[in-house]
């Protein structure tokens, strides 16, 4: 008898493990609009050590604690997250919305516990390697005719279902320099992303802070609210530019945070 595992295994475990996950520490940059992210100890060892010595004598343990928004660093987003005039996928999200997150949402508009766990084809779009630059210039705006050029250069075409993965090369001011980072990103236009969302992808991601030059909030809108297109910001997309591997298995396994709108996740990339 054949087995299952043995199988995968033989075609998983010779392939690169790909982390496209950036770092998160108290101090990283986030979008200027949005909580800091914060980690911190809440209980040292040294602590405990005295806090059980009556009950277990030696033992000790350590606790950290999160204060963070959905939204720092690498992150996945589902359609509810951004809206036009109060609507995603034309339902008006206000009469989900409560406290504790979004309840009674219709089947089209997933909250991030009811999204699946995500194992798609990725396709990476160097934008910078196909222009001839290791990284694109500030502020630049990705046109169409990038994407277009990068998919014939890569000899890749972008189906449905995929999870598409764009390459600046800003991944690398992610921890070197915050003020580019936040400031000085290239990204996508409206023109490529409705380019891409035409292409019906599952998955656009990104290895900036905020997707889009110089409307970020259109770019959104394009791929969250009008085609329910799950995005992925901040991703490392450096080491899978430098082997070139254009084609991968993308794996994402966002947080089941009940009613949420997105979740801080760590996707590999399998090539
Ligand atoms: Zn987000």
């Amino acid at each position: 008898m054949s087995d299952r595992a043995v199988e995968i295994l033989n075609v998983i475990g010779h392939a690169k493990v790909y982390d496209l996950g950036q770092p998160y520490w108290s101090g990283m940059p986030v979008h200027p609009a949005d909580p800091p992210f914060q980690f911190f100890l809440y209980r040292y060892h040294e602590h405990t050590k005295k806090l059980f010595d009556s009950i277990a004598p030696g033992f000790s343990d350590s606790i950290g604690l999160l204060v963070t928004s959905m939204h720092a660093g690498t992150h996945f987003d589902t359609p509810i997250h951004m809206a036009r005039d109060l609507k995603s996928l034309n339902q008006d999200l206000t009469q989900f919305e409560q406290d504790k997150g979004y309840v009674g949402l219709p089947p089209e508009l997933k909250s991030v516990d009811q999204v699946p766990p995500l194992v798609k084809r990725g396709i990476l779009l160097d934008v910078a390697t196909s222009k001839g630059q290791d990284i694109l210039p500030e502020r630049y705006e990705i046109t169409p005719e990038d994407l277009e050029k990068t998919s014939n250069l890569e000899g890749v075409n972008i189906e449905k279902d995929d999870c598409v993965l764009i390459r600046t090369g800003y991944s690398r001011f992610f921890t070197t320099d915050s003020d580019a980072y936040l400031h000085k990103y290239a990204g996508l236009g409206a023109r490529a992303t409705r380019w891409l969302a035409e292409r019906r992808p599952s998955i656009v991601g990104i290895d900036n802070l905020a997707a889009g030059v110089p409307k970020p909030f259109e770019i959104h809108n394009i791929l969250l609210s009008d085609n329910g297109i799950f995005m992925m910001k901040s991703l490392n997309l450096e080491e899978l530019g430098k082997d070139k591997k254009y084609t991968s298995v993308v794996v994402v396994l966002p947080l089941k945070i009940r009613g949420g709108e997105a979740s801080l996740v760590r996707p590999v990339a399998f090539a």
